[in-house]
């Protein structure tokens, strides 16, 4: 590895499984120490165990307390931090017209309150070494919407718009925000579900996996999102601000109705920064898995 994330402290939320795992791993590999944090107490302590020098914190992300707690502990532990990746995310799987408020409420107390308190909690502390990076996932279903996680989706389309909003407002104190976009990654978010779409869906020939093989030619793997996730917490993005980086394999009709500032260029998604931007800060960040 290249230590692109030497003497960096970084925060993953739901790091206890599936991205957030990978990308705690990934940030080890390349020199950072790493605080993975998850709910689920036994499976950040298990991920936190195999890699070297990470420490575990257990906190649900939707409880403003808990997230207080996370940045001290993480702050009091590694006197420092410069990365935080507000990961943790849930899905319910049923029609928008027939979702209850309380799963409403549910999916956006994860998916977009997490993420607020998370980036929230964390900013005096990215502002202090006098600079750093967020890096959020959001998704693809969040520029397109998706049958049966309609909450999921307008989660995740708010947590693209909160994300290009930080970057502006953030632009002159050091802090880069930028987001990921993943399409089907194999993890339990998506295989817990399969059932669900199958059925709701009628798929009549194959299963959900023929679907997302359609789509997307396979499954994307965590790490290929934790490689990305790598690229913009370090200084090899430092001119990528406001960037939506969009998952590869995902069916080029898709990517190209994204809006401003991605468009799809076969294989590997083209980043750049908002249109608005002024010409010499015009970001083009490709990035190939
Ligand atoms: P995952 O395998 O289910 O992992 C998510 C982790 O977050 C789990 O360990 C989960 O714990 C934890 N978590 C759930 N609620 C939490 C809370 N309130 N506070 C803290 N941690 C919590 O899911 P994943 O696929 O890796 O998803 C990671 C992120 O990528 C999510 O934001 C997801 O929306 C996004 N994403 C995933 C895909 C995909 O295809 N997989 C595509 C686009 C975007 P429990 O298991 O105990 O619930």
């Amino acid at each position: 590895m290249t230590d692109l994330l030497k003497n960096k402290v970084a925060i993953v939320t739901g790091a206890g499984a599936g991205i957030g795992a990978a990308i705690a791993r990934s940030f080890a590999d390349e020199g950072a120490r790493v605080v993975v944090s998850d709910i689920d107490a036994a499976a950040a302590e298990e991920v936190a165990a195999s890699i070297d020098g990470a420490i575990a914190i257990t906190a649900d992300v939707a409880d403003e307390t808990q997230v207080e707690n996370l940045v001290a502990r993480t702050v009091s532990t590694f006197g420092q931090l410069n990365v935080v990746v507000p990961n943790a995310g849930i899905a319910t799987t049923t029609p928008l017209t027939e979702t209850s408020f309380a799963d409403w409420r549910k999916v956006m107390s994860v998916n977009l309150d997490g993420v607020f308190l998370t980036i929230r909690h964390a900013l005096p502390e990215l502002l202090k070494p006098g600079g750093g990076s967020i890096v959020t996932i959001s998704s693809i279903s969040g520029t397109t919407g998706s049958p049966l996680i309609g909450s999921y989706a307008a989660a995740k389309a708010a947590v693209r718009s909160l994300t290009q909003t930080l970057s502006a407002e953030l632009r002159f104190h050091g802090i880069r925000a930028n987001a990921l976009l993943p399409g089907f990654i194999d993890t339990n978010l998506v295989t817990s579900h399969q059932r669900d779409f199958e059925e709701a869906l009628g798929l009549e020939f194959g299963g959900f996996d023929d679907l997302v093989v359609a789509k997307q030619t396979r499954y994307g793997r965590p790490e290929e999102i934790a490689a990305a996730a790598v690229f913009f917490a370090s200084d090899q993005s430092a001119r990528c601000n406001g960037s939506t980086w969009c998952s590869t394999e995902v069916s080029p009709v898709r990517c190209s109705k994204l809006s401003s500032g991605v468009e799809s260029t076969g294989g590997s998604s083209r980043v750049q920064g908002p249109g608005t931007r002024p010409p010499e800060r015009f970001v083009d960040c490709r990035l190939r898995l």
